[in-house]
């Protein structure tokens, strides 16, 4: 490359067991900007050998999560690529040759204990008080006594001869070298009896046979880092480098999220899960802005990005270890900042659908009218339509308790409806300037405040206490119906 960068090879590998969350955003937002910013190959890779915990459409969930975010793999399960299959449980074979390639190599044996045994092992550990771990027993058996009991039918699986003696060390680039004591790692089952790999020798696999460069991952892995380079070596295989992203907190800074407490966030209008955000009205730009800077930043100050510019200023060397707490105030910031810079048009494309949801037929035109009026306004794009919902209704149905505020009496909002009528009825060029200039003057002339005046108005022409800008609305509903709307509320005090 002329930047002098080679081009990475990464990979987003997430299990297809539930919704995307916020971790999986963050790491496959770093993937994609490390392989944008080298010229490189961001590779979205399911792993779904563990038939027990797949869950039904998660694989879809993720891909359109990913889309949504425009955080675009080049190479997946559904558009392919020249190392596929992208889905795990479709590359079973390739898993089990390179299983027993290790154990020809002797870095893996069949294990033919059955689970009555390795119980009573787990429970004699318990009573020494012993950290659980398989007891070696099947680790000397000759390879070609194992392959007669396999061909007579034992069931078995494959583990990993973890080596007993001496240490292991790895590097991690966020936290540097890590050594562990071999004697505390376990030998590993690596191929299940059904015939399955174990995460820990697929991944290994894949990342070596899909020539991947840098393996970014959640710090979860990080205990289980010693055994996957001890599998890399065993194979004789250059590793990748390795870098485990910092832990997110919840938003006390005090642990992890409970699943109680994902429910209790998303009665406040927040979520975790990006299927979620994306429905309460967060947009993309803003949820990328968001998780970009939990666990990396740029410097000190700096903290609007769109993507372009996170390609342009991402880089591995920024990121930090240290643990991140989920900050929704922050995202609410981060929304407000992208939602002012769209564009009219888009916003109005952008808030549509919020209104379809609830039923309400919008019109383009007028959409693209209510958008500037609303920009500055709203902090999520569902809240465009409690507050303009009713610029598509034929009719209001203003409450009497609403439009006779506190302070006045049922009269004396009826004169100022009454006025109101005729001043607007005068209003010729019915722009927002031309209507707000005579009410000003009214204001004035009336004894009555403002507030007090444009409140009793923008009750009867809303039907609601909080709209955007009185004159813009009244603007865009046109002199007519402002007026007609008057009246009518006119009539609904008088029938008190
Ligand atoms: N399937 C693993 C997960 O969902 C992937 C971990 C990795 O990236 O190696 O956490």
């Amino acid at each position: 490359m002329e930047n002098g960068i080679t081009p990475v090879r990464v990979r987003f590998a997430p299990s297809p067991t539930g919704h995307m969350h916020l971790g999986s955003a963050r790491t496959a937002l770093y993937d994609y900007l490390l392989a944008k910013k080298t010229g490189g190959k961001f590779i979205l890779r399911i792993e779904d050998t563990d038939q027990k915990r797949y869950v039904e459409g998660a694989e879809q969930e993720l891909i359109e999560g990913l889309r949504w975010l425009g955080v675009d793999f080049d190479e997946g399960p559904d558009i392919g690529g020249p190392f596929g299959p992208y889905r795990q449980s479709e590359r079973k074979g390739i898993y089990l040759k390179y299983a027993e390639q290790l154990v020809e190599s002797g870095h893996a044996y069949y294990c033919f204990c059955t689970p009555e045994r390795l119980t009573k092992v787990r429970e004699e550990q318990q009573r020494r008080k012993e950290a659980p771990h398989y007891d070696g027993n099947c680790r000397n058996i000759r390879i070609e006594e194992a392959r007669q009991r396999i061909e007579k039918g034992e069931k078995h699986v494959i583990r990993f001869k973890t080596p007993k003696e001496g240490t292991t060390t790895v590097k991690d680039l966020l936290r540097g070298e890590i050594t562990v004591e071999n004697r505390t790692l376990d030998d590993y089952i690596l191929v299940k009896s059904d015939g399955w790999a174990l995460y820990h020798l697929a991944a290994m696999v894949d990342d070596h046979l899909m020539k991947i460069t840098h393996v970014i991952r959640g710090s979860e892995w990080l205990p289980s880092l010693p055994l996957h380079s001890l599998i890399m070596q065993a194979f004789n295989w250059p590793e990748p480098v390795w870098v485990h992203l910092s832990v997110f907190l919840k938003p006390s800074g005090k642990g992890k999220m409970s699943k109680r407490e994902k429910d209790e966030l998303l009665k406040d209008g927040y979520s975790i899960f990006i299927k979620d955000l994306k429905d309460l009205g967060y947009l993309p730009e803003a949820v990328v802005n968001w998780v970009s800077l939990m666990g990396w930043s740029f410097d000190d100050h700096t903290e609007f990005f769109t993507l372009s510019d996170l390609i342009d200023k991402f880089s591995l060397e920024q990121l930090n270890p240290s643990p991140a707490a989920i900050n929704f105030s922050k995202l609410d910031h981060f929304n407000g900042l992208h939602i002012r810079n769209l564009t009219d048009e888009e916003l109005a494309r952008r808030i549509t659908p919020f209104f379809t949801a609830k039923g309400i037929k919008t019109d383009a035109e007028k959409m693209k009218k209510i958008a500037p009026i609303l920009k500055e306004r709203i902090a999520t794009l569902d809240e465009s339509v409690e507050m303009a919902g009713f610029f598509f209704k034929d009719k209001v149905l203003p409450a009497v308790e609403e439009l006779v505020p506190k302070g006045l009496t049922p009269a004396q909002a009826r004169e100022i409806l009454l006025e109101s009528h005729i001043i607007l009825s005068a209003v010729g060029n019915f722009s927002h300037k031309e209507a707000e200039e005579p009410m000003r003057a009214y204001v004035e002339s009336s004894g009555f405040s403002a507030g007090q005046v444009f409140g009793v108005l923008r009750v009867a022409i809303t039907g609601q206490k909080v709209s955007p800008p009185l004159f813009e609305s009244m603007e865009i509903i046109g002199k007519e119906v402002v007026l007609q709307r008057l009246q009518q509320s006119i009539r609904l005090i008088d029938q008190e």
